[in-house]
């Protein structure tokens, strides 16, 4: 019998520019605990299949509950901030991430065990210090491309996935970075495969926030 908590091989870490996300022609809000800092924030801990393919919605039945990580709460405020609309304090996003992915995790991760996995994981890999000893600033850019993922690599040993969106006037811009994870959660690990589409260009905008 297949559990399907189990079907995937690996995590998706997932990061998120907040300047790539405001600066562009749609719409974002900031949480009602105020600006979040200019830092790279958490967007989720996706589970993936090494085809590519991915489980999601995995129980129906098991609801985002925010008193399972009120000891976190603040943690996540700061680490994991929403920027959609309407503001409220995170627990939108928190709620989806848990429900879409979240809940193929392992077989499978409490609520508190899959958020602090990601915390963690945050908190071993400094995307703005690394970029920043590789002269890589949020200051707008351009910057190259493959210098970016050179940064990461080396920093960390493996090659990540950036994600591009296009700002208001039309510009390539990093925006989201992808770590792939092992299975527990306990490594970082080679991608087996890279997700498609967020093409960058080879010249890449990094905006201030
Ligand atoms: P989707 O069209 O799948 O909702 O989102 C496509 C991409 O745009 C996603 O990476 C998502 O993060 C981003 N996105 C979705 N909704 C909004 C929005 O209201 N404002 C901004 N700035 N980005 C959004
Ligand atoms: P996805 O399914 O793309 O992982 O999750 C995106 C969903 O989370 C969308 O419904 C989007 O509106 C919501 N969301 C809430 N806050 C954010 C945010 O800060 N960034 C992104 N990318 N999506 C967010
Ligand atoms: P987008 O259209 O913004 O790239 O992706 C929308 C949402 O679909 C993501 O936020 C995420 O929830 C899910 N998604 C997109 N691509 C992948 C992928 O390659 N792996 C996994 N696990 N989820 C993905």
């Amino acid at each position: 019998v297949l559990c399907v908590s189990q079907n995937y091989d690996f995590f998706y870490f997932v990061r998120q520019w907040p300047g790539s996300y405001c600066n562009t022609n749609r719409s974002y809000c900031y949480p009602t605990t105020g600006k979040p800092a200019a830092d790279f924030g958490i967007h989720g801990l996706w589970p993936n299949r090494n085809d590519g393919s991915y489980p999601s919605n995995c129980d129906p039945n098991s609801q985002f509950n925010p008193s399972e990580v009120s000891n976190i709460t603040s943690k996540l405020q700061s680490h994991w901030p929403t920027l959609a609309c309407p503001t409220n304090n995170g627990t939108r996003f928190w709620a989806h991430e848990w429900e879409k992915h979240g809940t193929c995790s392992m077989s499978k991760l409490n609520q508190h065990d899959y958020f602090e996995l990601a915390i963690k994981l945050k908190q071993k890999t400094d995307l703005k210090q690394t970029f920043r000893n590789a002269g890589i600033n949020p200051n707008g850019g351009p910057y190259s491309l493959s210098n970016m993922k050179e940064a990461i690599k080396k920093a960390f040993g493996f090659t990540p996935h950036i994600d591009c969106n296009v700002d208001a006037s039309g510009k390539s811009q990093l925006f989201q970075v992808y770590m792939c994870v092992n299975r527990t959660g306990s490594n970082f690990i080679e991608c087996p495969v890279f997700p498609r589409g967020g093409r960058c260009k080879p010249s890449i905008m990094f905006p201030v926030f």
